[in-house]
């Protein structure tokens, strides 16, 4: 049975109360990801999903690309963040079950995940993540929260051109209804007990391009038969 883990980045925004909601009524401990900036703005969301349970990591305060930054001012990205998402658990009365982090852009650097590490982060248990691309960048041996399937929706926001139906096509692909019986039975052996760590993202633009994406996106990876399983947390090494 193919896994999946459900991650959601770019958090607090309009809809991402209407995703927590669909969540819960579905059972699916997914993991958001926020933007400090947009926590400060408008941290009623966060808050909400809080209550509800859910975990927020850290996804920098105002989503640059990383690898671009100096050390300092990279780690300056963690920390503001941190403080926002500190405020928003105290403010909603819970304690941090866990710190966990994602890179903007699937980018990534060694000395940030050293900084990490130093600071007590954690990543979703990946030891059943065995995507070639996931494992060949390395994602393994690094204690951010990598992607093994990105469901790029975020292409369907205004100056791009990808369509929902091939969005739909990129999850069959993957999680297994489309092509035929002789390479379904080629491929359903690898497939077997292998855990998907899933990107999408909590936008209000995309909401107005295809209403209710989420949705539609956690119906098809279960159509083709996939199970989206709670994440565990784990140390670099564990
Ligand atoms: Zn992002």
């Amino acid at each position: 049975m193919i896994k999946a883990i459900l991650t959601i980045d770019d958090a607090p925004q309009n809809n991402t109360k209407a995703i927590v909601d669909y969540l819960c009524s579905k059972n699916i401990k997914a993991v958001f990801f926020a933007i400090g900036d947009l926590l400060d703005k408008n941290p009623e969301n966060a808050l909400y999903a809080i209550s509800k349970g859910f975990v927020i990591g850290n996804h920098t305060y105002t989503h640059p690309k990383m690898s671009e930054l100096t050390y300092e001012e990279a780690v300056e990205e963690i920390e503001k963040c941190e403080r926002s998402l500190n405020a928003v658990y105290e403010k909603a009365g819970v304690e941090r079950p866990v710190k966990l982090f994602r890179f903007p852009y699937l980018d990534s650097r060694k000395d940030i995940n050293d900084y990490l590490v130093s600071k007590g982060f954690k990543k979703i248990d990946d030891s059943n993540v065995n995507s070639k691309s996931y494992i060949k960048s390395g994602c393994k041996d690094e204690i951010h929260v990598s992607v093994s399937f990105d469901c790029a929706e975020y292409l369907l926001r205004p100056g791009n051109t990808m369509t929902f139906d091939e969005i739909t096509d990129k999850i069959d692909r993957v999680f297994g209804s489309k092509g035929s019986p002789a390479v379904k039975r080629m491929f359903r052996p690898i497939l077997v007990n292998r855990t998907y760590i899933i990107l999408t993202h909590s936008h209000d633009e995309t909401e107005e391009m295809e209403s209710e994406y989420w949705r539609k996106i956690v119906e098809r990876v279960e159509a083709n038969g996939a199970v989206f399983i709670d994440p565990k947390f784990v140390g670099l090494h564990a």
